[in-house]
């Protein structure tokens, strides 16, 4: 189950981010998914409740968010950025569709909207990231 393994992995991140920032109590904790990664949201949000230390007052009653991040593909040829949004009439719905799925396809199937080139960087919409951690008792803003 690749959500449980990316579940333990943010939830033992937010623990380890809370206690150097001095949080006592986290409140929410915001997760960051890129368009490209193979996740279901929903199982992935599932995950993170399951996979919480039930012991631990740290993340006693925390609430996990999660957001999608948009990808941007940049084409090195002509440096028009673009999104999968604009890739409506060159490869096809379903094959953009399927770029969500297996990121690997995407040098198979997306071609520059301004230019055609298959050649791009993708700047973002990838990975997992700890966005950032809400809670009491450290230095953060808004914190008494
Ligand atoms: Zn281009």
């Amino acid at each position: 189950m690749h959500e449980f393994a990316l579940a333990d992995a943010v939830v033992k991140a937010a623990v380890r981010a809370a206690r150097e920032a001095g949080i006592d109590r986290v409140e929410a904790v915001v997760v960051r998914v890129g368009e490209l990664q193979q996740i279901a949201t929903d199982l992935f949000e599932f995950s993170l409740t399951q996979v919480l230390p039930p012991s631990d007052p740290l993340l006693e009653g925390a609430r996990f968010v999660v957001e999608r991040e948009a990808v941007v593909f940049r084409c090195r040829v002509c440096g028009r950025e673009f999104g999968t949004g604009d890739l409506g009439e060159a490869p096809g719905a379903d094959e953009a569709e399927a770029v969500h799925f297996i990121p690997e396809l995407a040098h198979a199937f997306v071609r520059c909207p301004g230019c055609g080139s298959p050649d791009f960087d993708i700047l973002a919409g990838r990975g997992v990231t700890l966005e950032r951690i809400e809670g009491r008792g450290g230095d953060l803003p808004g914190s008494p």
